[in-house]
């Protein structure tokens, strides 16, 4: 197969912001895991919905809401192909990957009684832990725990023996949000089937940078927020086989989500509509479909390969500084690097890098037991997108040594 190669420069004056100055310097965008930025073609699609047809969905007859409601039922059979599900319904619009996990969560306490099993990985970040400890304390369930080792791994003979006819639940991130390891999800969830447990698959860190098939994975649920993937917040999805959403209940009530209602009894809707109670963030889905587009128009082969280069080529630079670590060393990872410098606090780091118009992450990532695995506070991390350069990963390579000078 031919890759087309990106062209970097072009691509960034998609980007608006990348123009912009932050203390005086260009902007050096390094937090893409947290959330990525809106191309203008992203943009347009914004601003077109409410220049021109923002209208209640699936209610009016009118031009507008018949406009609105094409555009929105088109951006999920955008997300369907995307991630090859089998059928439209299969994916339901949330506010993001957090909601998602919390709508199957909430949904699973009539399946779940005591004793009963979910395994999480060790590495989640917090979305994908605490809803299920939520949901222990509602039924009785156990929480355990896949570990990993110390290149950021899990232990997969080690799952292999948690696994049992007790485990009703398997969650699991796809891609690592503070390590950037991409799990070995195909083999967790077969494993994970063969005591016909259910699995969640967190797929916020996954969707940016490799293309979902959740037909090939065999996963029940997978989870995709579309600002980490060039959309705006406050949308995502949740993608759920039809023969488990069909036993799911309703997640909130309201309007949208009913067939008929009497004050003695209520009927719900079918798929997905049980699922999307009150009127959702119509411009976010719309917007998420546009974001998706222009994700395809780059191409994901093209994607991973550049971004594999911007890791490699950070990872090598930010090693030559003495006493950096870096903590998620696997071969398959995602262009995250996580870091610290010996005898210095990641805060101090990333303050120092704000000042020089580096935008990197400090902190836990909300990801807590993985700083407690590694026994550190928290971390510096530098996520890269398809849209950084290598001459950013030098400025970064610079200012990380200029904070080391001045906090040592
Ligand atoms: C960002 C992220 C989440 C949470 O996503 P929201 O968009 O904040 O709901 C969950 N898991 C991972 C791995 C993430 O990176």
């Amino acid at each position: 197969m031919i890759i087309t190669k990106l062209d970097i420069e072009t691509i960034r004056q998609d980007f608006p912001i990348l123009k912009r100055k932050v203390n005086g310097y260009p902007l050096v965008y390094l937090d893409n895991a947290a959330t990525s930025q809106t191309p203008k073609q992203v943009i347009d699609v914004i601003v077109d919905y409410y220049t021109r047809y923002n209208a209640n969905i699936h209610r009016g007859v009118h031009t507008l809401s018949q406009e609105a409601t094409d555009a929105y039922e088109n951006a999920r059979i955008k997300v369907q192909k995307h991630i090859n599900a089998a059928e439209p319904y299969e994916i339901i619009y949330t506010s993001g990957t957090t909601d998602s996990i919390n709508l199957v969560a909430n949904g699973f306490t009539s399946f779940l009684k005591n004793g009963d099993e979910i395994l999480v990985s060790a590495m989640e970040h917090h979305s994908n832990i605490v809803p299920w400890q939520m949901l222990c304390e509602r039924t009785g369930a156990i929480l355990k725990v896949i570990p990993m080792n110390h290149e950021g791994e899990l232990l997969i003979e080690e799952y292999a023996k948690l696994l049992s006819s007790s485990t009703k639940l398997v969650v699991c991130n796809h891609v690592s949000n503070a390590l950037g390891t991409i799990n070995p999800i195909e083999k967790i969830i077969s494993l994970a089937h063969e005591v016909e447990a259910a699995v969640l698959i967190d797929g916020a860190q996954a969707a940016p940078h490799i293309k979902i098939d959740v037909q090939k994975l065999n996963a029940d649920f997978y989870t995709i927020s579309a600002h980490k993937i060039c959309g705006p917040t406050g949308v995502g999805v949740l993608y759920g086989k039809e023969e488990w959403l069909s036993k799911l209940p309703p997640y909130q009530g309201g309007g949208e989500m009913i067939a008929e209602v009497t004050f003695e009894k209520t009927t719900y809707a079918d798929l997905p509509h049980k699922f999307e109670a009150g009127t959702p963030n119509v411009c976010g889905g719309i917007a998420f479909g546009a974001a998706l587009d222009y994700m395809n128009s780059l191409g994901y082969e093209a994607i991973a390969r550049y971004e594999k280069e911007l890791l490699e080529y950070a990872t090598k630079e930010l090693t030559s500084i003495n006493g950096l670590k870096i903590y998620g060393t696997s071969v398959h990872k995602t262009s995250v690097i996580s870091f610290n410098i010996e005898g210095i606090h990641p805060y101090d780091i990333g303050a120092i890098l704000d000042k020089l118009g580096i935008a990197v992450r400090t902190g836990h990532h909300c990801a807590q037991p993985v700083m407690d695995y590694f026994k550190v506070p928290g971390t510096v991390r530098a996520s890269f997108s398809f849209y950084n350069t290598k001459s950013e990963v030098d400025i970064l390579v610079e200012g990380v040594k200029k904070a080391k000078q001045m906090l040592s």
